[in-house]
């Protein structure tokens, strides 16, 4: 395993949905799981899924590294096998910064996704409080009522907010998917704005957190995991779930990517391309389609990531709940090209 800095903390605030992870998680590394996070559109939308926080701590200490050689160094290049095979073991290899070349009978390459302009992002910007100061809902998995400021005109932003630990919450003023995405001093604003009309006024004293990442840019293919490998699911930014339940799957040198995951990769993809389309004021009435769906066709939509006849059921009967005029968006923005992978 090379990192530059493999003995790094995590910092950021993960969730996940529960029944997305694998057996051996153990319920120790969770900070809070909620039964029935709930979600505002036009209206309020209890979701009858379990969602958990991790203690991110706990979860790094919880992924057991020993029997792993750990080398400190930066991947330069990785080379594949050459094709002219010649004599003895021809393996793929892993040329080091400091200038050795490793060679491996696999290499799977984990290094992330580079930032880009041609990249859409998320960014969100939040504060952890007290519990006690936030009267609201502990768990909103999506809170778009306009509450924030934001001009109908402008890129929309969500409040997310979650327990961390028993007398803490998370409040965050996200954007979903943006290119580019919103700055994180305008969704600093916007919390700031949104938490004072509902009776918080910040002191600048909070612990804050701030995202930024690309939510597309991964190539699906066998040598290649997490971000780097396609994992995030480009329509909500989610990917540690999915990394840590297909980690077993290619350690063992099996694939994650059957033509049923690649088909569901290239919708998600389009997903992804209709929601940049839309006009922003239409956003919170796409979630608020998106939430009639059963919870089958909402769980197949989010996490079903090699189920392509509850992927392709969920998102006809989304097109099927939307208004006209943003299926009209929709059908334009799908038959648009992807942007270049890394
Ligand atoms: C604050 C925050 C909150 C988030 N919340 C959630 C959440 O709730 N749920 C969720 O699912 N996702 C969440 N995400 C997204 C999630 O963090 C990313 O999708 C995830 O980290 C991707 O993991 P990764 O290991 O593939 O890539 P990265 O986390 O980018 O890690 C890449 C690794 O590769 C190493 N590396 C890079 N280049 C090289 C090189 N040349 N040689 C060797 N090593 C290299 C880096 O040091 C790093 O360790 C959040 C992100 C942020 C920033």
């Amino acid at each position: 395993m090379i990192d530059p800095q493999p003995e790094r903390r995590w910092t950021a605030t993960y969730a996940a949905w529960a029944d997305e992870l694998p057996e051996w998680v153990s319920e120790r590394v969770f900070a809070a799981a909620v039964d029935n996070p709930v979600a505002w559109t036009s209206h309020r939308v209890e979701l009858a899924r379990r969602y958990v926080v991790f203690d991110t701590a706990n979860l790094q200490d919880s992924l057991d590294l020993s029997g792993a050689r750990i080398i400190r160094d930066r991947v330069a290049e990785i080379d594949a096998p050459s094709r002219s095979t010649g004599h003895g073991i021809d393996l793929p290899s892993v040329r080091l910064a400091s200038g050795p070349t490793l060679p491996a009978g696999r290499v799977i390459d984990a290094r992330g996704i580079a930032r880009s302009p041609a990249l859409a992002e998320q960014t969100a910007y939040g504060v952890i409080v007290d519990r006690a100061r936030w009267t609201g809902e502990d768990t909103l998995f999506m809170d778009w009522r306009p509450d924030n400021g934001a001009k109908p005109e402008e890129p929309p932003s969500f409040l997310y907010t979650i327990p961390v630990s028993a007398d803490s919450v998370l409040l965050e003023e996200t954007c979903l998917a943006g290119r580019p995405a919103l700055d994180p001093a305008v969704l600093r604003e916007r919390l700031e704005h949104r938490l004072r009309s509902r009776g918080i006024d910040l002191t600048g004293t909070e612990q804050v957190e701030r995202v930024r990442f690309p939510v597309q840019g991964g190539r699906p293919h066998d040598r290649r995991f997490g971000a780097a490998g396609a994992l995030t699911h480009p329509a909500t930014g989610y990917s540690v779930a999915t990394a840590l339940r297909t980690a077993d799957t290619v350690a063992a040198g099996d694939t994650i990517w059957p033509a049923s995951a690649r088909a569901v990769h290239a919708l998600r993809a389009a997903g992804l391309r209709a929601l940049l389309a839309l006009p922003p004021h239409e956003i919170p009435a796409f979630f608020d389609a998106f939430f009639t769906l059963s919870p089958h066709s909402q769980r197949a939509y989010l996490s079903g990531r090699d189920d392509l006849p509850g992927t392709i059921t969920a998102m006809t009967a989304l097109f099927a709940a939307l208004p006209w005029r943003i299926r009209r968006t929709l059908v334009g923005a799908v038959a648009l090209p992807q942007p270049a992978r890394r």
